[in-house]
């Protein structure tokens, strides 16, 4: 999906600032990823925000959870204007939220937006004042509210309603529509509610997530018609490896593809604290796998056959996609729109040819049996024909004239 056909196909909404950032229709679909530290250690989780920002997280969520996170959130903040981070961060709350947010007036002025679920603000007699209380804060620092229902904390009230309803209606509802019915409706009541205290609408980003991809199709269909919010897409608990990326990215492609959502986030799993980055690398990914946001230059390769059983295409390969990534952070700053571009690492000259003239610089490596030699294009022209030892050398230096020359 090329780029201007994405927002033209945009559902429309209303403009919400947080921070230093615009999220809306009228905008590109923000990435977001959330820390996993202990808040109350400062240093890990300023690096941690760092580490993701680097990777191209663009909102960064982190836990404010009990007394003493909730006291490091303002120097987290300033340490990381310090350090030239400006991000948005936003502060994830659950159950206490109307008790630390009174009490820590820096920790709310210093968050550029809340998060807060409907199904933990508090229970059937406590529900309207705690959120009373936590609208009133957002309301006097001017900070945007994410109204963020969850399928495994739904709120209480609003699903023993519906049930109720269903009884007496003799509805054929079943209890998993009715639960999708109950997420949905929770997260709209609370925002009609934060609407009617005062929080201007333009403040308001809505979330519905669960675990199952089918459902929370259904719920975001139905959300998108039903508010004018900017809403914040994710699978809930997607999970560990694979599995995960592959149900998010089904679960993002399709409804980014109908023009719903304007951020997102991948939940993954990390098996280790290394990996937080990859939930940031693979909402780019999705991104720039549709044609809406481009992060790098696309690296477009065959995966090999029975043309390149031996590991002479697999090594140059490789070695070709490795110095791409190793350049990328330098190249980022030294050659704006070099995200764009797009380097084909073919096989054999079976395709290799015909897709490296649609990229803008692209290699056909020579397959079992052909001549040692590797056709080179250049948008869409034959350059060169390599040959010899050092065949991925001789590539990258063309690689990077024609960087430099194009992109400087
Ligand atoms: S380009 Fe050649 S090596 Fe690559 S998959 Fe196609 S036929 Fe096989």
């Amino acid at each position: 999906m090329q780029y201007n056909k994405f927002m033209n196909n945009r559902r429309e909404t209303l403009s919400v600032k947080v921070g230093n950032l615009s999220i809306g229709s009228k905008y590109p679909v923000r990435v977001q990823s959330m820390t996993n530290t202990d808040t109350s250690d400062i240093t890990e989780t300023v690096n941690q925000v760092k580490q993701l920002a680097d990777a191209g997280s663009e909102i960064v969520r982190i836990t404010v959870n009990d007394e003493d996170s909730a006291k490091a959130v303002a120097e987290i903040k300033s340490l990381l204007l310090q350090n030239g981070y400006s991000l948005p961060i936003v502060g994830d709350f659950h159950y206490n939220a109307h008790v630390l947010l009174s009490k820590y007036n820096d920790m709310a002025d210093a968050l550029d937006k809340y998060r807060v679920n409907p199904g933990n603000v508090g229970g059937k007699d406590k529900f309207d004042k705690n959120f009373e209380n936590i609208i009133g804060i957002a309301i006097k620092h001017s900070k945007p509210i994410r109204i963020g229902g969850n399928w495994g904390s739904l709120n209480k009230q609003v699903l023993d309603r519906l049930v109720n309803e269903k009884i007496s209606e003799n509805s054929e509802l079943s209890y998993s529509d009715i639960t999708k019915k109950a997420l949905i409706q929770s997260v709209l009541d609370s925002a009609d509610k934060a609407v009617s205290l005062g929080l201007p609408r333009d403040q308001i980003i809505i979330s519905c997530k669960t675990s199952n991809v089918t459902d929370l199709h259904e719920i975001y269909r139905e959300l998108s018609k039903k508010c004018p919010y900017p809403l914040h897409l994710g699978l809930t608990e997607a999970g560990l490896g694979r599995d995960a990326i592959i149900s998010s990215v089904a679960a993002l492609s399709t409804l980014i593809s109908e023009g719903i959502g304007d951020t997102i986030r991948v939940s993954l799993t990390p098996d280790s604290m290394e990996s937080r980055t990859e939930e940031v690398e693979v909402c780019q990914q999705v991104l720039s796998a549709m044609g809406i946001r481009n992060y790098k230059p696309r690296v477009i390769s065959c995966p090999g056959c029975g043309r390149t059983s031996n590991s002479y295409f697999v090594e140059l390969s490789k070695s070709i996609k490795s110095y791409i990534s190793s350049q990328m952070p330098d190249w980022k700053r030294q050659y704006p729109g070099i995200e764009d571009m797009n380097i084909a690492v073919m096989g054999c000259i079976v395709n290799g040819p015909g897709e490296s003239k649609h990229a803008n610089i692209g290699i056909s490596l020579p397959g079992n049996n052909e001549d040692p030699s590797a056709p080179v294009y250049i948008d869409g022209k034959k350059f060169t024909t390599l040959q010899g030892d050092n065949i991925d050398n001789q590539f990258i230096d063309i690689l990077q004239s024609y960087i430099e020359e194009k992109y400087s």
